[in-house]
């Protein structure tokens, strides 16, 4: 396994190779955001571990730009704990995130988890779900097709969709969301559920599914449509 990290504080990039290394990954480090797309542009990583606030290019849009050819799981760092960063972070394409100073246990855990999550299909069963015959979901190789067509969804997207089609029949709280979906060690905020569903509504909507094949149940959360 191969880690990227965008970082440009010298002295934390090293801190989270040597974490990483110990693990028994290995990890390159890139000090500005063109270096870092250059980087992953050139050769093959498993995870990204990305710097928000960085010289030339910010994180957001270096996320946006790997979003364009890759799923690799990214897991934005951020200095700050302003929800809008996170927000735009996510918005961007991003799968998870973790608010500077962070214990070396927990960039660890969340780095194992995202990998995790990126090998193995945790989306439950390995049966097609479909989804008003329209929308085929195929939990064994993460891949969404609309009508023939696939659709490229980060992987916090895909396992939210997936969670909410193999169960049309239930109605889901953000929390349940979190929780089922994403897993419970994804320390994320109701508001970055309203976020991933924005985004699945918009790469899924057209004129005979207006709201992206998701309901929204008021005051209570989500549900599948048909
Ligand atoms: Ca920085």
């Amino acid at each position: 396994m191969k880690i990227l990290i965008v970082e440009d504080e010298k002295a934390i990039a090293e801190v989270e190779k040597a974490y990483i290394e110990r693990e028994g990954y290995s990890a390159e480090i890139a000090g500005d955001g063109l270096t870092g797309l250059e980087k992953f542009r050139s050769e093959t990583f498993d995870l990204v571990l990305l710097d928000i606030m960085l010289p030339g290019m910010s994180g957001t849009d270096i996320c946006r730009e790997i979003r364009r050819g890759s799923n690799a799981p990214i897991i934005m760092v951020t200095a700050k704990s302003g929800e809008e960063d996170i927000v735009a972070g996510l918005d961007a394409g991003a799968d998870d995130y973790i608010v500077k100073p962070f214990s070396p246990r927990v960039l660890m855990a969340r780095i194992r988890a995202n990998l995790r999550k990126g090998a193995s299909g945790e989306a439950g069963g390995s049966e097609l779900i479909t989804v008003g015959g329209s929308l085929v979901i195929d939990p064994q190789n993460l891949t969404v097709k609309k009508d023939g067509c696939e659709v490229s969804l980060t992987r916090n997207e895909f396992m939210i969709l997936s969670k909410m089609a193999a169960r049309p029949d239930k109605t889901w709280s953000r929390d349940d969301l979190i929780t089922y979906a994403l897993g419970y060690e994804y320390d994320g905020f109701e508001r970055s559920i309203d976020s991933y569903i924005k985004n699945i509504r918009k790469k899924l909507s057209d004129p005979r599914h207006e709201n992206g094949f998701i309901r929204t149940v008021h005051g209570f959360g989500y549900k599948i449509s048909e």
